[in-house]
């Protein structure tokens, strides 16, 4: 029996948490799930959207399963999710983009990873108001988190016999902070001849990718360009809905989809279970338990081809609940 940490989130958290649960258990996978809540439910229990427990029990388990956490926009506490990835040093964010036959999509046989840094950049926080009509915040880059998240990326190329990684930035208009981040790229990829290496600007990137997305393979960039072009790579295989992430550190991950808490959506039992089972498929693999993670995988491609029990996204009308009946069922 393996302890695992299991975050539900809040939105669709619970809803697909439990799908996940359900589906990873079918699998035959033997797990005792230690269930930490985080988000804003939390603050008036504990005064903190992100308790010490939560962390305490990622820190003590060192794999969690993780729905997703609402963060206020404008104003409010800051992002649950940002602070958790902080403050556990899960420098990595791998978010792999996949075609899944039988998904409606423009492409087909996508197959690209994004290796996004996930500890600095903008995402560090720092901003002030100068006066009420000006506000300033303040881009990070150090070489360490850049060198360390590019040896990241190559390992994976290498390990998973890819063929090319891309350093994506805006180094001609942040000349100091992606310069650097280029830098420290160029420098590891020497490291790694066998690994073809490029470069590209980020505006450039996105013209390219919805043109032919086959011209890339793995894309290393800072985190918020990470962010926003996992969500463009989410679109390219069909939608946030099949998008699985991982959140990884030197002996601890947190394991996520790429999409939010979806607000509207919540507790109408109809978002798709896809990209966290995914995320669990993704949790196996790493904590080596292949074989369910395959079956998991094969389960959820023959539930999606046939295209019968699958939630609105993928052109159904099952509810959650329905699809990951179904694929457990094949389990
Ligand atoms: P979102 O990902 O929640 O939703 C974007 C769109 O995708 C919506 O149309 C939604 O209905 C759809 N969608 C998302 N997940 C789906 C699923 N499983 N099945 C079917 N459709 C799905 O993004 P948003 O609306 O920008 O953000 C909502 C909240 O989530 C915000 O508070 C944001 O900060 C938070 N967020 C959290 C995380 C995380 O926890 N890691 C990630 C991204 C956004």
């Amino acid at each position: 029996m393996r302890n695992i940490t299991l975050i539900p989130g809040d939105g669709i958290g619970r809803e697909i948490s439990e799908a996940a649960k359900l589906v990873i258990e079918a699998a035959g996978v033997k797990i005792n799930w230690d269930i930490a809540n985080a988000g804003a439910e939390c603050i008036e229990a504990k005064g903190t959207p992100l308790p010490e427990d939560v962390l305490d029990s990622v820190r003590k388990n060192k794999i969690a399963l993780k729905g997703p956490i609402t963060t206020p926009i404008g104003t409010g506490f800051r992002s649950v999710n940002v602070s958790l990835r902080k403050k556990l040093n899960l420098f990595a964010n791998l978010r792999p983009a996949k075609t899944i036959k039988g998904v409606k999509s423009r492409y087909e046989d996508v197959d690209l990873i994004v290796v996004r840094e996930n500890t600095e950049d903008l995402y560090a926080g720092i901003e002030r108001q100068i006066d009420k009509d000006t506000a300033e915040t303040i881009k990070i880059i150090t070489r360490k988190a850049s060198e360390k998240i590019s040896e990241f990326a190559f390992q994976y190329a290498k390990n998973e016999n890819r063929k090319k990684v891309t350093a994506v930035t805006k180094a001609n208009i942040c000349k100091l902070t992606d310069g650097l981040f280029l830098e420290a790229s160029k420098k590891i990829a020497e490291k790694y001849p066998e690994i073809e290496y490029e470069e590209i600007l980020v505006d450039n990137l996105c013209m390219k990718l919805v043109r032919d997305p086959s011209l890339f393979d793995v894309l290393l960039l800072p985190n918020l360009y990470g962010d926003i072009i996992s969500d463009l790579t989410a679109g390219l295989i069909g939608g946030l809905g099949i998008a699985p992430g991982a959140n990884i550190g030197e002996n601890m991950a947190v394991f996520e989809p790429v999409h939010g808490s979806a607000p509207k959506m919540a507790g109408a039992n109809k978002a798709n279970p896809t990209a966290i089972i995914l995320s669990g498929v993704l949790m196996l693999k790493h904590i080596k338990e292949t074989k369910a993670a395959d079956k998991i995988y094969k389960a959820i491609s023959e539930v999606i081809k046939e295209g019968k029990e699958v939630t609105y996204d993928l052109g159904g009308n099952a509810t959650t609940m329905q699809m990951a009946e179904a694929i457990a069922k094949r389990l």
